[in-house]
């Protein structure tokens, strides 16, 4: 088929020595000792797929069926053209017996499949994403703390709504003491995660969330301020709730003030809707913290909202999820599939080879669900009654380049309006043919979808001809089959990719290209530092004949060809990096991505060093005034050591 040629095209492109580097670092196999089980890219594939697909046994006792489909996950994983997120990597298979992994795939026999599925255990952790309630006593808290290392241990994210804990000072009835409030408890789980080495492979990463009129709201958004990127709450990435943007908007017009209290307390404060507005920015100016994040409007789009409100969001803010929610991503890389497909066109010649890959990557994403091993039972529970699964995209900007999209224009937004609106479609679809396949995931009955449901917002039909077409084929899923039909409660994210992009040599999810250019240090056997220059090579391929040694040293240095005289107009146009670009631009372009996300995508919006407060202050405005689900800005040079979403790539 199409969708065959596309993988077989790019499984024969070889990782950079970028990407290599980083598999042999962190990805490829070891045992005990340090000694390597794994060399090769193709080593990793194998696993993973033959692991993955060992979950079809539940649904499948067709020995044939089951091959297929694991030499399908191959070829996805083979080319690079679809990623599932690093635990998954780090640790599909990992301490099961290598031997059954070393088969050829026709010699694998049910029983093998059988026993891959069945010796599965705790370090088989598949999931990036998670949210850990907290509860508003001294147990409660501790439970968490113990829940979210085991979690991070296995290399998990997660998130918690420090909002529930009392503010500090509060009287605790039993002990006649005072409380010392959620700020205080957060520098014990940023201690917890500072501890925990996760594998080796990575630090971790956590999300804290606090609503707005908590009593504690001033100290938490001070509690990063200090923050250098490396002391303060640096397991942390914090944000603030409003449920109702809309309302404080109001407020912030009207000069009113705001009432914070919490219910299980008699401290009650005010403060003026401005000062906290003004705190927030300044705050954001110094550091990059907190976020805004809009519950309510995630909420908004959550189709078990009324059962399981989401109560605070992954730590890089894309994922949104209810208590003991998790949610394992996975990316297809756009850049690679738009040599083969017309993205965001309805009548599009190679569609239907796109709408075949999405089907094929959300049904590994929901094979994952079942084969993971949960860090606890009760998010076991959770996961397997609302089945999230976060497909989303990478390698964005690079296929912009590619088709000669401004990122910053309305032509660029056009295409990724279009481009998303296809792949929010098609994702349903897949989710839904799933369900027919497997049947819906179990609180489907309770949820909005039964009564026909858009779970986000979509442009209106006037955005472009394409949209309109977008809109009405997604209004006739949802208000039919998709009625009926659903695997997973929720679908689509878009996350920040910040290894496996690299990995695929593309750029990161959704975010333009840090630099087009630089030089990279990597350590050779011998142990010398030596330089690897790096040129996108999309630039490289258009410049072709133009660059010479000169040029290339040039671009090196600047990072963005702007300054760079005699590069031609057209080009500097198109291959913008996220410092050629405005703050207001990267929101729009996160405002049309986000209309097609059920759940929410990771992005920044950077800004140039001389950024002023008031500029921040107009930027999170905006996000209110649009429909955005959540802010997240990054003043370039703020901090020394740059966290986790902001971080430049490796
Ligand atoms: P990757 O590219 O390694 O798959 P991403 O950069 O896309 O990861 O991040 C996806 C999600 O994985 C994040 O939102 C977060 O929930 C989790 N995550 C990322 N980095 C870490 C980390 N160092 N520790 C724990 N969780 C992480």
């Amino acid at each position: 088929s199409n969708l065959e040629s596309l993988l077989d095209f790019f499984s024969d492109i070889k990782p950079s020595e970028n990407a290599e580097r980083i598999l042999r670092d962190r990805y490829l196999l070891k045992d005990g000792e340090g000694k390597y089980l794994e060399h090769s890219w193709d080593d990793i594939a194998r696993r993973v797929s033959r692991y993955i697909a060992s979950a079809e046994i539940l649904y499948n006792d067709d020995i044939e069926k089951i091959r297929d489909v694991e030499e399908k996950f191959y070829k996805l994983l083979k080319s690079r053209v679809f990623l599932p997120n690093s635990p998954t990597l780090f640790n599909s298979g990992k301490t099961l017996s290598r031997d059954v992994f070393q088969k050829n795939r026709e010699d694998m026999s049910l029983e093998d499949y059988k026993k891959i599925f069945n010796s599965r255990n705790r370090h088989n952790m598949l999931s990036a994403c998670f949210v850990v309630p907290l509860e508003d006593s001294m147990e409660g808290i501790f439970d968490a703390v113990k829940d979210a290392a085991l979690i991070q241990k296995y290399g998990g994210g997660v998130g918690y709504d420090f909002s529930v804990l009392r503010p500090k000072e509060s009287s605790i009835a039993g002990t006649g003491g005072k409380s010392s409030g959620p700020i205080s408890f957060m520098h014990v789980f940023n201690t917890t995660a500072s501890t925990i080495e996760q594998g080796g492979a990575r630090r971790g990463a956590q999300m804290a969330v606090m609503r707005y009129d908590h009593p504690d709201v001033i100290d938490f958004i001070n509690s990063k301020k200090n923050n250098d990127g490396k002391s303060v709450l640096n397991y942390f990435n914090i944000s603030v709730n409003f449920d109702n943007p809309e309302e404080f908007l109001k407020k912030l017009e009207n000069d009113e003030e705001i009432e914070l209290t919490h219910p299980n307390s008699n401290i009650k404060r005010t403060i003026k809707a401005k000062e906290l507005f003004d705190l927030i920015a300044n705050n954001a100016w110094k550091s990059g913290d907190p976020g805004m994040l809009f519950l309510g409007r995630h909420n908004k789009y959550y189709a078990l909202s009324d059962v399981t409100p989401v109560s605070a969001t992954n730590p890089c803010g894309e994922e949104p999820l209810p208590p003991y929610g998790s949610c394992n991503l996975g990316s297809i890389d756009i850049a690679k599939v738009i040599d083969f497909v017309e993205l965001g066109n309805p009548e599009g010649e190679n569609n239907d080879l796109f709408k075949e890959l999405i089907y094929w990557t959300a049904r590994f994403l929901d094979d994952v669900i079942d084969i993971n091993v949960y860090p606890l039972e009760k998010i076991d529970r959770v996961s397997k009654e609302q089945r999230f699964i976060g497909l989303g995209i990478m390698g964005l900007a690079d296929a912009m380049y590619k088709k000669d999209l401004p990122y910053n224009s309305e032509e660029g937004r056009m295409f990724m309006a279009e481009t998303l609106a296809q792949f929010a479609y098609y994702s349903h679809l897949a989710s839904s043919e799933l369900a027919k396949e497997r049947g819906n995931f179990p609180l489907f009955e309770k949820s909005k979808y039964k009564n026909g449901f858009i779970p986000f917002s979509m442009l209106n039909d006037d955005y472009s001809e394409n949209i309109r077409q977008w809109n009405n084929l997604i209004k006739e899923h949802f208000f039919g089959e998709g009625k009926k039909y659903k695997r997973n409660v929720q679908v689509n994210t878009v996350a920040p990719t910040g290894s496996i992009s690299n990995l695929a040599d593309t750029s990161s999810g959704i975010e333009p290209n840090f630099m087009l250019a630089y030089i990279r240090y990597m350590t050779d056997k011998e142990g010398n530092r030596v330089p690897l220059p790096y040129m996108n090579k999309i630039l490289r391929d258009k410049l072709d004949g133009d660059l010479n040694s000169e040029l290339e040293a040039e671009i090196i240095e600047k990072g963005s060809l702007q300054n760079i005289e005699g590069i031609p107009e057209e080009i500097k146009k198109v291959f913008v990096t996220s410092m050629d670009i405005s703050g207001m631009d990267h929101l729009l372009a996160q405002n049309v991505i986000q209309s097609y996300l059920d759940a929410s995508c990771s992005k920044t919006i950077n800004l140039p060093k001389e950024a002023t407060v008031d500029d921040i202050k107009e930027i999170y405005k905006k996000a209110m005034e649009l429909n955005l689900k959540g802010i997240t800005i990054y003043r370039d040079g703020s901090l020394e050591t740059q966290v986790l979403t902001k971080a430049k790539k490796e």
